[in-house]
């Protein structure tokens, strides 16, 4: 063998181990695309992540030892809810995309391919129990799968200190993707997003029965209140698109304004003190969760004499959303009739007294039910 054969070998050797520096040293191939270079600053109009109290800083090119982070670290309390920044279908959920495998010993985070052709990630979402540094939890929120449709500020998730995180503050790893393929820096894209929050219809982040410290305490809840059972109100008034400034388990100012803004929407004394009553309307707004598949538009059409556990869910959100269908017994009686003609007509749709896809989807929208219109 002469030396310069030996050449192109060694210099294809040389190739590899430079790329495998790179590879190590980035994480990932930083691959720049004709759209934007790896890690560039881009103006992506989006909605901003998290809602809630939160912090962050550039933090794309920090350095995470072996990689560079190429992403932004939002740091907010555990359970502060995380949105959608832009219409599009969940690609992934920890890091599975078969709805039928949703691997939850890899819980939780998940990937969102936008409508535009953009994708963003969110890592580390909550999977403990409230209170708790568990690990049994599921801090995404219900109906939230591979290939579900989202909308920018849907409500898919809750903050957390999952897989990697676990020695960390809770945070949302949130990396942006443009439609190449590249990973951008988000940074100034949710500096301009900031300000753009919507103000999410939500979804409830707690069944009623976690709830327990708030729905079965009998301590008046106001302003200087501090617990399980304030964190969980907030919880609560935050999925219900009131801002409680916070899910930090300490009743202040903001927390009492949107008790009070809830109070009136639900038609109970306005006092921004949360009582038996109020106990009572949330525990209805949290239910409301529980009817996601209730409220599914391809769910099937019920008449007048209907009877059975569908009749019964749909009677419960009538119930809800402040209307009274007579007993919660699955039976489509006069009063059924009567509440869905009353919401109906409230809503602005078809009066006929049944419930069919039309009236499903206005009631998810306007009781904000995951995975129906939320
Ligand atoms: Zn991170």
């Amino acid at each position: 063998m002469t030396r310069p054969n030996m050449r192109p070998g060694l210099l294809a050797f040389a190739f590899m181990v430079l790329f495998s520096a790179a590879t190590a040293a980035f994480g990932h191939p930083p691959s720049s695309g004709t759209l934007h270079d790896w890690g560039e600053q881009v103006d992506y109009d989006m909605v901003f992540p998290v809602q809630g109290d939160n912090t962050y800083s550039p933090g794309f090119w920090a350095s995470r030892g072996e990689y560079v982070h190429h992403a932004t670290d939002i740091m907010a309390s555990k359970m502060t809810p995380v949105v959608a920044v832009a219409d599009g279908v969940i690609y992934s959920v920890n890091w599975s995309t078969n709805p039928n495998d949703l691997r939850p010993h890899k819980c939780c985070n998940l990937i969102i391919d936008h409508d535009d052709g953009w994708q963003t990630k969110y890592y580390h979402l909550n999977n403990d129990t409230p209170g708790t540094d568990d690990g049994q939890g599921w801090g995404i929120a219900p109906g939230i799968l591979p290939g579900t449709h989202v909308s920018a500020g849907q409500v898919i998730g809750w903050v957390g200190d999952s897989t990697n995180a676990e020695n960390t503050s809770p945070h949302l790893h949130f990396e942006l993707v443009d439609p190449e393929g590249t990973i951008v820096d988000a940074y100034l894209a949710l500096k301009a997003a900031e300000g753009n929050r919507v103000a999410s219809s939500a979804c409830a982040p707690l069944s009623p029965s976690s709830a327990t410290e708030l729905l079965g305490g009998t301590r008046l809840l106001k302003v200087g209140a501090r617990g399980t059972d304030v964190r969980q109100l907030q919880q609560a008034l935050a999925s219900g698109g009131y801002d409680p400034g916070g899910v930090d388990g300490v009743f202040g100012p903001k927390t009492a304004a949107a008790v009070k803004a809830f109070q009136a929407a639900r038609g109970i004394t306005a006092d921004g003190i949360v009582g038996s009553e109020s106990r009572r309307v949330l525990s209805n707004l949290l239910e409301t969760s529980q009817y996601a598949t209730a409220l599914s538009p391809s769910g099937p059409i019920l008449r007048p004499g209907d009877r059975g556990s569908a009749v019964r869910e749909i009677q419960a959100v009538l119930e809800a959303a402040g209307f009274d269908p007579g007993p919660v017994d699955g039976v489509y009686g006069p009063k059924t009739v009567a509440a869905v003609k009353a919401y109906q007509q409230q809503a602005g749709i078809g009066v006929d007294g049944k419930v069919g896809p039309v009236t499903r989807r206005s009631l998810a929208s306007s009781l904000g039910v995951t995975g129906s219109g939320c």
